[in-house]
């Protein structure tokens, strides 16, 4: 029995919503994950009498399709579907028997009307928490429209073809065999990559605002709740609703919520808002503010959305290092999420870039997977917690060189080494390895605001205590500003601020 009680009793409960009978075709071999792999759909088929399995050759053994009678649907797991990945395959399940996804009908009708021929594969690792997202929206897209398939790849199952292929950060998909994208991407940031996005025309007819949230993450959404709930017209347009909490794993300090995994809340957020009457925009970038009458915001697709007020709550991003080799080798062995790309670099060595909390707690988590991690800090001491600095201190595969700046990442295809020059000395010392994990920080996502506003030398908005910028009528609020703490809970309480101020605007102007 490959399915343990606790997730057979969970499961028992999903199969009884399969609407119509499902086929799994098996192309599975002798070896022990084929194996596996055929216990798991035969169980399967035990489990539901509308389960049907048959034996097939496919690109990849072992892998499965998973398919309605009569009709391939293109969805294809190669590897087991466990970990992280089990939620994407009964969601498969449920979706080829017949039960509707979890989508907006807009974006429904948007994949229908996708033409053409899209072969897409998804490299994942089990443990990767951003994959999931990317093989549903994919899956949906096959189960949606029958000119689109999509295979999923356990990168530690298909590892001479991870290897072939460079795969050095997951998800990594491929479309028609070329590299289409990597990292954590929604079905309608898919959609805009594919070329289906609304272009300017869908905004054109918009009235003006009252409130124009840009930024979905804690912040915006919660400006755009306390602006709604007082009856304005609001809108709120994001890249990628729910912001970094996405790349959060868990999440402990959201008081009143003992633990939440971040793309659980980062979801809960988009369902809080849509229970409002909120004009929701995401995939969509603002690239300028302009205050004239009213607030424009221009958005990188041409189109101009007008607003009586404005709040920026575009949050942060990982800052780079910008030394050679960085951009060249990003996801080539250049990673920023420990916790998604590092079962790729198992048995492997590995540096860290940055000795503050994030870096220390990335390096103990690489130390339990990879051959060796050295901990590289450009200022003398480290700057992270001291529990964490004991911790590291006790693992006997990390080495922790400080005082010392990053020169250049090197490689040929991918990363094999790194050079820094001990400051003190001012040597260069160069270390052999194949993987390099960036954790040096954030920097906030304002350059498009140019100098429309003031701004800290870091590049942060400035905001007063009611979260008004130097620019009437514009609002800022979370990472983005320059707020001394960047925590969730601080992003929705200003976020919450700011929409206040912006009413209190309102009704004095
Ligand atoms: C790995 C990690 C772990 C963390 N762990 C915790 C934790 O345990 N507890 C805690 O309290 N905090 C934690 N934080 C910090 C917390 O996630 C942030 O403080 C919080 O998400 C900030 O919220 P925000 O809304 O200001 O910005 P963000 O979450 O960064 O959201 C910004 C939003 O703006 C959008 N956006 C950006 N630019 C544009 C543009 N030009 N046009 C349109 N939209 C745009 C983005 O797509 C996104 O929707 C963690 C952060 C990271 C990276």
């Amino acid at each position: 029995m490959i399915l343990d009680a606790d997730i057979k009793a969970q499961l028992n409960q999903y199969l009884q919503l399969l609407e119509n009978d499902v086929l799994l075709k098996v192309s599975a071999s002798t070896d022990e994950l084929s194996r596996d792999m055929l216990s798991l759909v035969d169980e399967l088929a035990t489990m539901s009498p509308k389960i049907k399995v048959e034996k097939t050759a496919l690109d990849r053994t072992p892998s499965f399709s998973v398919n309605r009678p009569g009709e391939d649907t293109g969805i294809i797991f190669a590897g087991l579907p466990f970990g992280h990945e089990f939620t994407s395959f009964v969601l498969a399940l449920l979706q080829v028997s017949g039960r509707a996804p979890k989508v907006d009908q807009k974006l429904i009708d948007q994949v229908k009307n996708v033409k053409g021929e899209y072969r897409f594969e998804t490299f994942v690792s089990l443990s990767c928490h951003n994959c999931p997202d990317v093989v549903q929206a994919m899956n949906v897209m096959s189960v949606l429209n029958p000119g689109i398939s999509h295979t999923m790849i356990d990168g530690a199952a298909f590892k001479e073809e991870a290897e072939r292929r460079n795969i050095l950060a997951v998800p990594t998909v491929f479309l028609n065999g070329e590299p289409f994208g990597s990292g954590r991407m929604t079905l309608d940031e898919i959609l805009a990559k594919m070329g289906s996005a609304p272009d300017a025309s869908e905004f054109a007819e918009k009235e003006p605002f009252d409130v124009l949230v840009v930024g979905g993450g804690p912040a915006g959404s919660s400006a755009a709740i306390y602006a709604a709930r007082k009856g304005i017209r609001t809108g709120i347009v994001a890249e990628r609703f729910g912001g970094q909490v996405l790349d959060t794993l868990g999440i402990e300090n959201l008081i009143g919520t003992k633990y939440i995994e971040g793309p659980q809340l980062g979801a809960s957020l988009e369902e809080h808002v849509k229970q409002y009457n909120v004009d929701i925009m995401t995939a969509q970038r603002a690239k300028r503010l302009e205050k004239k009458d009213l607030i424009e915001v221009e958005l990188e697709n041409g189109a101009v959305l007008k607003s009586k007020t404005v709040i920026l709550s575009t949050g942060a991003r990982w800052r780079n290092v910008n030394v050679p080799g960085e951009a060249e080798f990003k996801n080539k062995g250049v990673a920023y999420c420990p916790h998604c790309d590092g079962p790729l670099f198992a048995g492997k060595d590995v540096a860290v870039i940055g000795g503050g909390n994030s870096g220390i707690e990335a390096a103990i988590d690489l130390a339990g997977i990879v051959k060796h991690v050295t901990v590289i800090e450009f200022a003398p001491e480290l700057k992270a917690d001291s529990v964490l600095q004991d911790r590291l201190y006790s693992l006997p595969n990390v080495t922790v060189v400080k005082n010392a700046q990053t020169k250049e990442i090197t490689g040929t295809d991918k990363v094999n080494g790194i050079t820094y020059i001990d400051r003190e000395t001012e040597e260069e010392h160069h270390i052999e390895l194949q993987g390099v994990f960036v954790q040096i920080g954030l920097v906030p996502n304002t350059e498009w605001l140019a100098d429309t506003l003031e701004r800290t030398r870091m590049g942060e908005v400035v905001v007063d205590n009611r979260g008004a910028t130097s620019t009437p009528g514009v609002f800022a609020a979370g990472d983005c500003t320059n707020s001394p703490y960047k925590q969730i809970i601080i992003s929705m309480g200003s976020g919450a601020t700011a929409s206040l101020g912006a009413f209190d605007y309102l009704i004095r102007n």
